[in-house]
């Protein structure tokens, strides 16, 4: 089996239900939640967007917080003091510019405080539907550790790469599916080769002296 093929078919059997951890309702909320979760983990933002999200449920309300009272609220996630900022200037560019309404396009997103292309990725795919790619951490290592992807290859390339050899169908799921695959067995330290269907074909060893 082709090593495209045998990696969907192996992810399938291994995170059948994999999906977004961040817990959302709607469009905003993920948005925020995504704009949270840069170099933190998605249990950590979800301890805070509860609150968060029962004082501001939406874009108006958000808008109009003060930067005190949300840094209090999200004070226990990493750089919070950035992320209050960027959550309330997102939502109050939100209300000028879109009419309170989520902007579903990649290049729109990313016009937004603290929205960069991996974040849009999430919001286009898991709150709209639409095929996207998002390159996170886990992704990263896992494409390359599987040899979808080389060594030295930056974000960009790596997501033309999957883009390219995966089924535009797949994108999405295949997402989650990476990301749970480097979150649960494929772990940055000590991955749990033992229990992988993928040693015939994994690229760590031969990476071992970059620490990949
Ligand atoms: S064999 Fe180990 S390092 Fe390679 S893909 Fe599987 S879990 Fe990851």
């Amino acid at each position: 089996m082709a090593r495209t093929d045998l990696i969907i078919e192996g992810l399938k059997t291994l995170f059948p239900h994999a999906h977004c951890e961040l817990i959302h309702h709607n469009v905003y909320e993920l948005l925020i939640a995504v704009t949270l979760s840069a170099q933190t983990t998605d249990a950590r933002v979800n301890m805070v967007t509860k609150d968060l999200f029962a004082r501001y449920p939406d874009v108006y309300a958000l808008a109009k917080a003060s930067l005190k009272d949300v840094e209090k609220i999200i004070a226990s996630v990493g750089l919070y003091h950035n992320k209050a900022k960027n959550i309330i200037a997102l939502s109050q560019k939100i209300v000028k510019d879109y009419d309170g309404k989520i902007p579903s396009t990649r290049k729109e997103l990313m016009t937004l405080d603290g929205v960069g292309r991996k974040s849009a990725n999430v919001v286009l795919s898991v709150g709209f539907g639409l095929p996207a790619m998002a390159v996170d951490t886990h992704v990263a290592r896992v494409a390359k550790r599987l040899g979808l992807a080389k060594y030295d290859d930056d974000v960009l390339k790596i997501e033309a790469k999957l883009c390219k050899k995966l089924p535009k169908e797949s994108w999405s799921i295949m997402h989650h599916r990476f990301i749970f695959f480097g979150r649960y067995l494929c772990k940055a330290k000590n991955p749990e080769c033992e229990k992988c269907p993928f040693t015939a074909i994994c690229k760590r060893a031969k990476y071992e002296d970059q620490r990949l």
